[in-house]
């Protein structure tokens, strides 16, 4: 198949641009021309030059008043000149670009497109592009696709080769039937994927997403459809009754188990005791204390004889999960052997860890997707557990059921998804809700600012770590980019070493390291070593590190309410007064969104809220994360889709639950493959 070439069968692509593709996620022709854009660059009407505004990205349209000049600085190459319209002259900038002298020559009329900045009180525009008026024109109002970048890899490369991997690569045979199609106004499969990169107005945008995301959802209910026919009343030869040990372990933690955590643990221990397959979700709050509930179901699996996994989307949560089951069980002096596997483990230690799981050393394994490995032989694997679901495909959940036939599966998840959308999204799943938070808790006291708050920020920070406790500062990038303008992990990291007091250890984490750079990072974050951590939302999922009491959050405009939920609920996990501070980097627009979240705590009330606020059209730069591993459907902005999928799916089932009829066979075929993945 073409499409699964490698990208250097693409013109222009060596062995260099390769390696930064993979960087990127992308190997072959086939993931290129699904690595979707983060967002598109419209190319507006020229506007006035007296109606400017700093920071926005615009097009003017004028005259050159006179010759550019050359001034040198350093090793730079400075072109200076000025054009002016009707309403008034703006000076414009670049560097580096001596030919653009001859171009520029007074009188002429050109279209420049760039950013506005503000110099010594005046309005310049740096680096813009230039157009003569009929190049402009040309295109106008076209929108182009922004990629998601990496040094070195920029988007006019990525552009150029995702253009010449749709013109080569192989067609795909449309798999909805026509019927479904017409229906709910589908775009054809191959006119999507070309139109999805290369759309000529937001119109033909929203047509070819529709499509994309109407399928991304199609399998996924398909998929769950399918686990719900396969467990229905399905037998279990693992029963469970309640032990003596684990009520006795319940009488000494730390805390009382709030009411919801003690409703949703008797339904565990009802479904364990069963005889049938458990499959149920447990759904809770940041915060409302899943994991304990997890680690006793865990617990009375072990002492039954039996092993349980808890699998987790990262390797920093496996980690500390694992830590903090040894640490519990040891403190009561229970004798349960507990193993983590991570893919980062080296050879030796893998093959140490797979002995001891396979001759049942250990009761108890905490992993990553790694737990689903081929290699891993389970003694007796009678309940499974995945924490914070959403990342993991309905296909890796399965995997991990199927490596112990009969095994109890427990699902965990933060995300606040109101009750009509969790009942289709997790169709195959009884659902639990901790619905109440532990009592001891202060409600985290949260701020929304603008920019020329951040002096301010950091004296907070000082002043709280200085008091023995530590904070988070979120960046919507890990590096510098030369289309999206947004803070950065790495550039802001070296900024706060230089703003906060040379004692205070700043250190940076991000999706790119290592994993074993991650795991050290965040260990020594845990223990108190580092006391600024600036990071992505890598932090978001599950990290627990109650001494932790500031949240700031750079360009909070940038991230979904539900994502910035969960990235608040890092804080106010202990006895201290926690805080969150939102930095609005936009405007009045985006203010409104964030007061939501200034105002509420509660995430099912902010996703609702969340749902209303919004249209169509609303998901550039907004993804939710936390929701299920979907490269572009969202489960809040496409509520209505969703509902949409969930129709369809019915009535295809309903005529054709083995998906056999003609119409329906290639469809089928695509499932299969989908399941797989
Ligand atoms: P989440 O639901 O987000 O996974 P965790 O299970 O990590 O939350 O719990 C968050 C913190 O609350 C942990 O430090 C945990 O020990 C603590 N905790 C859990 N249950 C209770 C409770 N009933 N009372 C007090 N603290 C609790
Ligand atoms: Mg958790």
């Amino acid at each position: 198949m073409i499409n699964q070439e490698p990208v250097t069968s693409l013109k222009g692509i060596g062995e260099k641009t390769a390696a930064l593709f993979r960087k990127i996620g992308v190997e072959t022709v086939e993931d290129l021309i699904h690595d979707y854009p983060r967002a598109y660059d419209v190319f507006e009407a020229p506007v006035p030059v007296g109606q400017l505004t700093e920071g926005s990205c615009l097009a003017v349209s004028g005259q050159i008043l006179k010759a550019a000049s050359v001034k040198r600085f350093n090793h730079m190459q400075i072109i200076v000149t000025t054009m002016k319209d009707m309403t008034g002259s703006l000076q414009l900038t670049w560097y580096n670009l001596p030919y653009l002298v001859s171009t520029l020559q007074p009188g002429k009329i050109f279209v420049f497109r760039g950013r506005v900045a503000r110099k010594n009180s005046r309005l310049v525009m740096e680096q813009p592009e230039v157009y003569t008026r009929e190049a402009y024109e040309k295109v106008m109002n076209s929108m182009q696709p922004v990629y998601g970048q990496t040094k070195g890899l920029g988007n006019k490369v990525i552009t150029r080769a995702v253009a010449q991997a749709l013109a080569q690569c192989q067609m795909a045979r449309e798999y909805l039937p026509e019927t479904l199609r017409r229906k709910y106004q589908l775009a054809e499969y191959n006119y999507a994927i070309e139109h999805i990169h290369f759309p000529a107005n937001q119109q033909e945008l929203l047509f070819a997403r529709k499509r994309l995301v109407f399928d991304e959802l199609f399998f996924f209910i398909l998929s769950v459809r399918r686990l719900k026919e396969k467990h229905r009343d399905a037998v279990s030869p693992y029963v469970m009754g309640k032990s003596q040990k684990v009520e006795e372990l319940l009488g000494r933690l730390p805390f009382q188990l709030t009411g919801a955590q003690k409703k949703v643990l008797a339904q565990v221990q009802a479904d364990l005791e069963s005889g049938l397959m458990m499959n149920r979700l447990i759904q809770g709050d940041v915060g409302s204390g899943k994991t304990i509930v997890a680690v006793l179901a865990l617990l009375q699996t072990a002492l039954h004889g039996y092993q349980g996994a808890l699998m987790v989307p990262t390797e920093v949560l496996a980690r500390q999960h694992w830590e903090s089951i040894t640490e519990l069980l040891a403190r009561y002096g229970l004798t349960v052997g507990v193993e983590l596997v991570t893919g980062s483990m080296t050879a030796k230690e893998k093959r140490l860890a797979y002995e001891r799981i396979a001759s049942h050393e250990v009761d108890i394994i905490v992993g990553t997707h790694a737990l689903i490995q081929e290699k891993i032989r389970y003694h007796s694997l009678a309940l499974v557990i995945t924490d914070e679901q959403h990342r993991f495909g309905v296909g890796q959940r399965e995997a991990l059921g199927e490596k112990g036939s009969g095994a109890h599966v427990l699902v965990m998840s933060a995300t606040p998804i109101p009750r009509t959308l969790a009942i289709i999204l997790y169709g195959d799943l009884d659902i639990s809700v901790i619905d109440e938070m532990p009592a001891n808790r202060l409600p985290v006291k949260n701020c929304v600012v603008d920019t020329s708050y951040r002096d301010k920020a950091y004296q907070f920070i000082q002043k709280e770590v200085e008091a023995g406790r530590q904070a988070y500062v979120i960046c919507p990038m890990v590096e510098a980019s030369e289309l999206i303008e947004a803070e950065n992990v790495l550039d802001y990291t070296k900024l706060l070493k230089n703003r906060l007091l040379s004692q205070i250890s700043v250190e940076c984490l991000h999706g790119r390291m290592k994993p074993k750079e991650k795991n050290e990072i965040m260990e020594r974050f845990a223990s108190g070593e580092i006391q600024v951590l600036v990071s992505t939302t890598v932090v978001e999922v599950g990290v627990n590190v109650p001494n932790a009491t500031v949240m700031m959050i750079e360009n909070a405009e940038r991230f979904g309410l539900a994502q910035l939920h969960q990235l608040r609920g890092r804080v106010g996990r202990g006895k201290y007064q926690s805080y969150c501070i939102m930095v609005n980097a936009s405007g009045p627009e985006a203010q409104k969104r964030l007061d939501i979240l200034n105002h509420s705590n509660d995430g099912f009330h902010i996703a609702s809220e969340d749902l209303k606020l919004r249209g169509p059209g609303d998901f550039f730069g907004l993804r939710q994360s936390g929701d299920m591993e979907f490269k572009l459907a969202d489960i809040f902005t496409d509520a209505n889709i969703l509902k949409e999928v969930a129709e369809a799916v019915d009535l295809i089932l309903k005529e054709d639950p083995l998906l056999e009829r003609a119409e329906n066979r290639l469809l089928g075929k695509r499932l299969e493959e989908f399941i797989i993945l």
